[in-house]
């Protein structure tokens, strides 16, 4: 892995839980200065960035709904402000939607795609003018194997709609930015255990749930925010310049995903 990390300021969006939080951590231990991006949890963001600072890093909480464009830019120019040009984006903020063609309705989509799919080109946007200017970035995006359309978890159709987006959106971006001396690529991980997966879940519920997920596995279990989070971090670093447009699979081997059965 890389050492030369100098001089690298990171807004990772969603920063404050799950996949987002293993992430800030890991580039914290790099050095970077980080904009711990929230929405609904400013004080878990706040506390990850007081415990980054407590330990010699330089961090700050930054808040917007990754959905609002205007909230964004207001986000990024303050982030810039006090920690200066910001040359790695991670847009991991993300929400699920468990809905079918039975329960579908219009604005539980929309919300989804404003989140999922419009949160991403709007943080894009508003980073890469200064990245553009400096002839260098690198972003990476949380995307999903549910985008990929060949997963067997069932219910989750819309949303898989979604990360399908960021997956293609990712490779084009790639091809406008790549010029400027910007990478684009994505992770798109298997089932990990966070918020969104374990949630509410008793301790048996959920052990039924990932058992589910693990037996379809090559590796025989689920990911932690961690396995995800290097990744990320991996496609992050300075010297991972040659790497773009890709779409990065991390989920232990799914074979209900490679093998197009259970
Ligand atoms: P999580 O624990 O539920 O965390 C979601 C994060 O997204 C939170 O930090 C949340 O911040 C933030 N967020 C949600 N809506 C936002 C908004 N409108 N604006 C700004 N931030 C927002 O989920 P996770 O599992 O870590 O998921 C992170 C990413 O990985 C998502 O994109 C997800 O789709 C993707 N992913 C997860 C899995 C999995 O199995 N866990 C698998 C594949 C892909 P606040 O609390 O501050 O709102």
């Amino acid at each position: 892995m890389t050492e030369n990390w100098t001089n690298q300021v990171a807004l990772v969006t969603g920063g404050s839980r799950g996949i987002g939080r293993a992430t800030v951590q890991q580039l914290a231990r790099h050095g970077v200065a980080l904009a711990i991006n929230y929405s609904a949890s400013p004080d878990k963001a706040e506390t990850l960035a007081a415990e980054i600072r407590a330990a010699g890093g330089k961090a700050i909480a930054v808040g917007a709904d990754v959905a609002n464009a205007a909230a964004v830019e207001a986000m990024v120019a303050r982030a810039e402000a006090e920690l200066g040009p910001i040359t790695i984006l991670v847009n991991n903020a993300g929400i699920s939607w468990a809905a079918t063609l039975e329960t579908w309705e219009p604005e539980g989509f929309a919300r989804l795609r404003a989140v999922n799919t419009d949160g991403v080109i709007h943080t894009i946007r508003a980073v890469m003018a200064s990245m553009k200017a400096r002839r260098y970035g690198r972003i990476v995006n949380v995307s999903s194997v549910a985008g990929f359309g060949t997963t067997g978890f069932a219910g989750n159709h819309f949303y898989a709609a979604t990360k399908a987006e960021v997956n293609i959106l990712t490779r084009r971006f790639a091809l406008e930015l790549g010029q400027h001396g910007i990478t684009v690529n994505a992770v798109a991980p298997g089932l990990t255990r966070s918020d969104m997966t374990e949630g509410t879940k008793s301790a048996a519920e959920w052990e039924a749930f990932s058992a589910a997920f693990a037996r379809v596995a090559i590796m025989g279990r689920v990911g932690e925010t961690s396995d995800i989070a290097r990744a990320i971090v991996f496609l992050a670093a300075p010297d991972a310049g040659f790497i773009t447009a890709q779409v990065l699979t991390v989920d232990g081997g799914r074979m209900d995903f490679i093998g197009h059965g259970g």
